[in-house]
């Protein structure tokens, strides 16, 4: 009896540290970026120019997928900090460029080394609602490091040479591949991976669902060991990572893959990846799973290929299929009640998503123009998401 006690206590030891669930857990989440400057990333899509605010930057949507996992996690009670919850705030030194450029009276497209601050503000404390927002670095390091969270993340997108199909996603922690300079940082990477490697929306290009790139800062960038402290104290290669608490940072996909870019200009897409991510932050907890299930895809045509200079796809995926901008998704439930609609965006991407489902089957109807109606039947399960990638025939010109 003793023994059994004894093996129980030992059990409860092991699974004791992880498995209490996300309630009352500190959850620091560190949206990348925060303004629109060319620190921001901005890259041209097919719509939008370079530096238009409605083109790709960081700052938007790892924005909007650290809202997404802020929900899930406050819905399980654990206590989210976010460095910013807007888009618009800069450091002094990003604003002091700035200025300087607005001197210089030059209102021509902005050139490349040049920050443009015209949308931005200078980080503050807090805004009008008392939310703070910090973009940088080292202050956000600094916070984290007064806070001592249970779990840190940084979200991000990775970048290779623009029209580049590399695409993977990659997980940093700060320390060495194998050694991580603060304990767990690694291991919880490696518990979210196969929840964020999940999506099939996207086309990966390398690694795999059993085969993470989970790595330490200094041994990826090739900086010396232990790299530079910070006034923390904290050694390692990323800035905003040099804290002593457990976390890491992930670059989602390579917005560089312009099939990606354009599928990250939609809120909606950002929201699944924050949703992944929230699925592998509950798993390193041992959180309870969720009762409601996620429906998304890509509507697409099922013969024409995409042909555009700034839609460089990968030879053969699906990502050479046009997406079909403005389509109409209807999800009908078991009587057939159309129970939501969805337009697919203007932005290339063909990209639907239905959140919060009751699970059971459901009815998928896509309507657009010049293609055929076409209907699939789906199942939604709790705590899932259905991926589905319908394409649609054109209709029949000469009819
Ligand atoms: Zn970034």
């Amino acid at each position: 009896m003793k023994n059994l006690f004894l093996l129980l206590l030992a059990i409860t030891c092991v699974a004791g540290a992880q498995a209490r669930g996300l309630k009352g857990k500190t959850i620091y989440l560190n949206p990348g970026h925060g303004g629109y400057t060319t620190g921001d990333r901005p890259t041209a899509t097919i719509n939008h120019e370079y530096m238009d605010t409605l083109s790709f930057y960081e700052t938007r949507s790892n924005l909007w997928k650290a809202l997404e996992t802020a929900r899930h996690l406050k819905q399980d009670g654990a206590h989210v900090i976010m460095s910013r919850t807007r888009s618009g705030y800069v450091t002094q030194a990003q604003m002091e460029q700035g200025i300087l450029n607005e001197n210089q009276e030059s209102h021509a497209l902005p050139s490349q080394d040049k920050v443009d601050t015209r949308f931005n503000q200078v980080e503050t404390a807090r805004d009008e609602y008392g939310q703070q927002q910090i973009v940088g670095l080292e202050r956000i390091a600094c916070q984290v490091d007064s806070i001592k969270p249970d779990y840190f993340l940084s979200m991000h997108s990775n970048a290779h040479t623009n029209g580049s199909t590399v695409n993977y996603l990659l997980m940093l922690f700060r320390g060495e591949t194998g050694k991580p300079y603060y304990e767990n940082s690694d291991s919880m990477a490696r518990v979210m991976w196969p929840y964020a490697f999940d999506n099939p929306l996207s086309t990966w290009s390398h690694y795999a669902a059993d085969k993470p790139c989970v790595v330490g800062d200094i041994s990826w960038m090739g900086g010396t060991p232990p790299g530079t402290p910070n006034r923390t104290g904290a050694t390692g290669y990323y800035a905003v990572l040099k804290f002593n608490a457990p976390g890491f940072l992930v670059e989602g996909s390579f917005h560089t893959y312009d099939p990606e870019r354009q599928r990250l200009l939609n809120p909606d897409y950002c929201r699944l990846e924050g949703l992944r991510y929230y699925r592998g932050i509950r798993a390193y907890f041992g959180g309870k799973p969720e009762k409601v299930g996620y429906l998304a895809g890509a509507v697409k045509s099922a013969t024409e290929v995409m042909d555009h200079p700034r839609y460089t796809y990968r030879e053969g995926s699906d990502d050479q299929w046009k997406p079909i901008n403005g389509a109409m998704v209807y999800l009908l439930d078991s009587r057939g009640v159309t129970v939501r609609a969805y337009r697919t965006d203007g932005e290339w991407n063909g990209i639907f998503a239905f959140f919060g489902l009751k699970p059971g089957k459901y009815t998928l109807r896509y309507e657009a123009r010049g293609y055929e109606t076409m209907t699939e039947q789906v199942v939604v399960k709790a705590d899932n998401t259905t991926y589905v990638l319908p394409k649609l025939e054109q209709k029949n010109a000469t009819r």
